[in-house]
Parts: structure tokens; C-alpha cells; sequence
């Protein structure tokens, strides 16, 4: 028994074609599968759906994720792979999506070989990774590990006034059984989370799979900067007390800053007052996304950012305070398994990334690894986000081939890997 080669890959247009649909916004071209709205909701059933048409067993947890079991009755602690369906406002198709589909495809492409596992296999579907509807990132794995309280959960609020809670119940899930799940973590054995890459380095490299070494830490900080409202046809300029001006400043300074440190700095939020366009506002609140290779240059790219956002505070007559909104340490995915997948798949390129996802978060538990799928245009969030069909098809053999050796033998499958 062979696997089939990477041009025949069945299945897997047949999934993406079901899927596309689902919570596409025509105006924007992009997706808007937001935690537990009517497009998440239809992604889940598509889950259900194709999971059952494979006669998996379907379980969702008490945090909202879904499992598709697949020899559930086999001893052992069972191999997890997936990722999350759920979109940012107006992102691509491909983030979250993919790893779903190359899963259910993977799973395909293993059994049409007659390949058999010795152990458990789960595609999950993780809730709420991109935090969109409800601010918080990865709120499902979260949640099931132990790494957001349940109160907090719950009371987390959409910009319409809706909680977490009212929209969990609404689509059928009990919000009172939220939080941590010993019991389903003790019997997940490893965690392979196929995504698409989030930059241009697989491009650089020629490569179409690599292999995630680390996530690197990041962090949200409110940068408050006061002033005073005025009327923009009278006051004269050395009159003004003008937060605007440090704001800008500040965007300026973190670019060269984040050059400098070798690390990543955005402000991509603001609100102003008061948000006339005849005043000089009285405030600016901007968020600031920062991401460094490790914590001590992101603390230092912070502290430098601060130092001259405060010197230029001082010349405007602007006041500042520097609120930090969150902190995720680094995320060093588990070494072995990392090695074994890069041998695995023909010494595949391993990258780190910038970028949160569902297996940083499951790491603390459980070993986890990440593959990540050439992505030409290096745009993600968005829908230019792009992979090409081969690409897409390579990814679901290196995904088989993984699950292969982790679960199973990968004698089974012949030699012509
Ligand atoms: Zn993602």
C-alpha cells in the first residue's frame, strides 16, 4: 500500500468547495466567521457534517471546541491535529481553514492507503481562536487549559452588548460548564496544528512545508496621550496642547524603534475626542502590538518606545500614561517532535513565528508542533491571504505523512512516501 501521489488528493476540492461559501462577505471579499454568529455556526455544522460522512465520532467539549474522533476505542493518548474555522473581520480563507480541511483530507488520503492507527486520532475545531467578536484570542484552548477564568469568560461582550455567555447559550452550549477539562487533556497525547505561513519565509527558501520552532512573545499596550480640546480656527498653534502630534510621533518612533531592536511594532487602533474634525482632541488612545524574538528586547523596545514618546510628550505639553493590556510569553514548541517532523518531512525548513495559535496555547499541556504552508503573497488577516492548490496538496501529504510515523506505522504505507 502507497500513499496516492500529491496531485491526487482526494477529496480535499471537494472540501474546500463546501466550505467557501460559508460566511463570505461579497462587499468586502473577505470572511467574517466571528465566535458563535450564523457563519460560525454553519462552519460547525460543516464540521459535523464532513466528520460524520467519514464516520467519525463527533464530540464537542464543554468549551465549545469539536472533536472528530477517529478509533477512539484504541489505547493510548490519542494524536490531535486541526486548527480553528472561525475568521477575523474580513480575513482570508485560508487561516484556520486549512489546517481543518488538509486534516479531514489527511485522514482521507491515510485510509484510501489502507493505513491503520495504533493509537487515537482527533481533528479538533478550536472555538474562538481569533478572538474577533470577543476580544480575547484562542478563548476555546484557553478555556480548556486553564489559562482564562470562566467569570471572565463569560462576561466578556461583543460591540453589541451580547456576552459570551448569552451567545454560547444561545447556539446550544451550556456557558455554566466552561473551564478547564482535565479529562479530555488526559487523553490527548501530541497536538500538529497545519496552518498557513503568516510571512514570506518559506518563499525565500523554495520550500512549500516548514516546521514551527517557536512563537515569539507579544504583547498589547494602551498608549494614553492627553491634551486640550480647543477649536481648530482659533487657537494659535503655540497655544495648542496637541496629543495628536505625540501620537503621531510615537507611530513614527516605534517603526524606527522596532527597526532598531530587531522585533515588531503596530498601532493599528485608535480613538480620539473628541473625533471632530474642526477640534483639537483632547485625547488619543492608540494600541500598540508589539512582538520581539524574546521577552528582554520586548521589554527593551517597550521601555525605549515609552522614553521618547515621553520626551516629545513634554515638547507638545501633552500628558502620557502607558497601560500594558496583556503579555504572552515566548512559546518554544516541543523539540523532539519538532526534529522528528522536520526529518520526517525531507529536512523541512523550521521558522519561528509572530503569530498566537491554538498549539502555543495547548504547549503548556501537551507536546505540540506546527506545519506551516507556503503563503506567496506573505499577507494574512486578509483576502489576499493566498496558497496555491499544490502547496495546499503538499501540506495535506506532509500532514499524512506525519500522523503516519506519530500514530502509527508508517511501515504500513510501503516505502514511496
Ligand atoms: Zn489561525
Amino acid at each position: 500500500m502507497e500513499l496516492p501521489s500529491p496531485e491526487e488528493t482526494p477529496g480535499l476540492d471537494e472540501l474546500w468547495r463546501s466550505l467557501l461559501p460559508l460566511g463570505y462577505c461579497t462587499a468586502s471579499g473577505g470572511y467574517r466567521r466571528f465566535a458563535w454568529n450564523k457563519a460560525d455556526l454553519a462552519c460547525r455544522a460543516w464540521f459535523t457534517a464532513q466528520a460524520t460522512d467519514r464516520g467519525l465520532t463527533v464530540r464537542t467539549d464543554r468549551n465549545g471546541n469539536q472533536w472528530a474522533w477517529w478509533a477512539e476505542q484504541l489505547p493510548g493518548r490519542a494524536l490531535a491535529i486541526g486548527s480553528h474555522l472561525d475568521s477575523v473581520p474580513d480575513g482570508g480563507a485560508f487561516d484556520g481553514p486549512l489546517g481543518v480541511v488538509s486534516s479531514f483530507a489527511a485522514l482521507d488520503l491515510l485510509r484510501e492507503a489502507g493505513w491503520q492507527p495504533d493509537r487515537p486520532i482527533a481533528i479538533a475545531n478550536f472555538a474562538d481562536e481569533e478572538g474577533a467578536r470577543f476580544g480575547v484570542a484562542c478563548a476555546g484552548s484557553r478555556l480548556l487549559t486553564g489559562q482564562l477564568a470562566p467569570d471572565q469568560a463569560r462576561a466578556l461582550t461583543d460591540e453589541d452588548g451580547v456576552t459570551l455567555a448569552a451567545a454560547m447559550e444561545a447556539a446550544g452550549q451550556d456557558p455554566a460548564a466552561i473551564g478547564p477539562d482535565e479529562e479530555l487533556l488526559g487523553r490527548l497525547g501530541q497536538y500538529v496544528e497545519l496552518h498557513i505561513e503568516q510571512g514570506r519565509a518559506l518563499v525565500d527558501v523554495g520550500r512549500p512545508v516548514g516546521v514551527a520552532t517557536s512563537i515569539w512573545p507579544h504583547g498589547r499596550w494602551r498608549f494614553e496621550f492627553g491634551g486640550e480640546a480647543n477649536h481648530a480656527g482659533t487657537t494659535r498653534l503655540e497655544d495648542r496642547r496637541d496629543p495628536m502630534l505625540t501620537y503621531a510621533y510615537t507611530v513614527l518612533a516605534a517603526r524606527k524603534k522596532a527597526q532598531a531592536h530587531g522585533a515588531l511594532a503596530t498601532f493599528g487602533r485608535i480613538s480620539v475626542e473628541p473625533n471632530a474634525t474642526n477640534a483639537i482632541p483632547s485625547k488619543v488612545n492608540a494600541w500598540l502590538d508589539g512582538r520581539a524574538p524574546d521577552e528582554a528586547t520586548l521589554r527593551a523596545l517597550l521601555a525605549d518606545l515609552e522614553e521618547a514618546a515621553r520626551e516629545r510628550a513634554g515638547r507638545d505639553g501633552a500628558s502620557l500614561s502607558v497601560v500594558n493590556e496583556s503579555l504572552t510569553p515566548v512559546v518554544e514548541f516541543d523539540h523532539a517532535l519538532r526534529d522528528q517532523l522536520s526529518k520526517t518531512l525531507d529536512e523541512a525548513p523550521v521558522l519561528p513565528t509572530g503569530a498566537g495559535h491554538d498549539a502555543g496555547i495547548l504547549s503548556a499541556r501537551i507536546p505540540t508542533a506546527m506545519l506551516f504552508v507556503r503563503n506567496p503573497s506573505g499577507v494574512s488577516h486578509s483576502p489576499a491571504e493566498q496558497a496555491e492548490m499544490a502547496d495546499c496538496r503538499a501540506g495535506v501529504h506532509a500532514l499524512a505523512r506525519a500522523v503516519s510515523e506519530l500514530a502509527g506505522d508508517p511501515a504500513q504505507l510501503g516505502v514511496a512516501w
